[in-house]
């Protein structure tokens, strides 16, 4: 049995054509910008795999131009045995799925295979730094570059993502520190995505602490000119 936070039916965004999310509860991290800290906890929700698959495959009909089922949270990779056990019906229906994983958790034998099942997994890289990633995720690094490193040895074609923060991480020093920390990755694509505050209602809702606060969302413009620098410096590191 899983615990489900909730479902977005035919969102656009994680993952390519049209997606099913699922989004599990549960997380290791505690990211100083996180919008959904009400998938932190559990919330009684529990669904086995052959009820998710059933809620699943009604959307099938629109799963077309390579969509499918987006496994998110919270983090779904500390769910990989549901993933696992899910696998077989998915395929069974044609029926894809993508990961969309902060890659903390610890890289076992389920997660890889939970891994190996998917069409495609994006994988935040938070911050370029152990040190870093201790301060605003309370996670580590290495964790995220071993499943980074597994999908790249493995063939999985891989997305990395980045929140990028006004005043902790949008300088184009920080991007230099990340595209460093990327390069041992095989990627298809790095994309950043701004801080935004729709979340910050739920702090006040949950009676929790908004370590950001006072933190603006992040500029478009100024976001568009970090993401123009991060590519034409990854392209520019292919073609040598
Ligand atoms: S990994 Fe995602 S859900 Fe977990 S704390 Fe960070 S932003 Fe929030």
């Amino acid at each position: 049995m899983a615990d489900i936070h909730s479902f977005e039916s035919l969102g656009a965004l994680d993952g390519q054509g049209l997606r099913f999310c699922v989004f599990f509860t549960g997380c290791p991290l505690r990211c100083a910008y996180c919008h959904n800290p009400d998938t932190w906890h559990k919330s009684g929700r529990e669904m086995s795999p052959r009820e998710l698959f059933d809620k699943i495959r009604r959307s099938k009909p629109y799963f077309k131009n390579g969509g499918g089922v987006t496994f998110s949270g919270g983090e779904p990779l500390l769910n990989a045995e549901t993933i696992n056990e899910l696998r077989g019906m998915l395929e069974s229906e044609g029926i894809g799925y993508c990961l969309d994983t902060s890659g903390s958790a610890p890289l076992t034998d389920e997660v890889k295979a939970a891994i190996d099942g998917a069409d495609m997994v994006l994988l935040d890289l938070k911050f370029p730094t152990e040190e870093l990633y201790k301060k605003y995720t309370g996670g580590s690094l290495e964790t995220v570059m071993q499943t980074g490193k597994y999908c790249s040895e493995k063939g999985i074609r891989l997305i990395l993502r980045t929140v990028i923060v006004p005043g902790i991480n949008n300088s184009r020093d920080m991007i230099d520190g990340y595209i460093r920390t990327a390069s041992p990755l095989c990627f298809e694509e790095y994309e950043l995505l701004g801080f935004h505050t729709m979340g910050f209602f739920k702090y006040e809702n949950l009676g929790m602490a908004n370590p950001l606060k006072d933190t603006p969302p992040m500029d478009p413009k100024k976001l568009r000119e970090l993401q123009e620098y991060l590519s034409s410096k990854i392209s520019g590191e292919k073609q040598q």
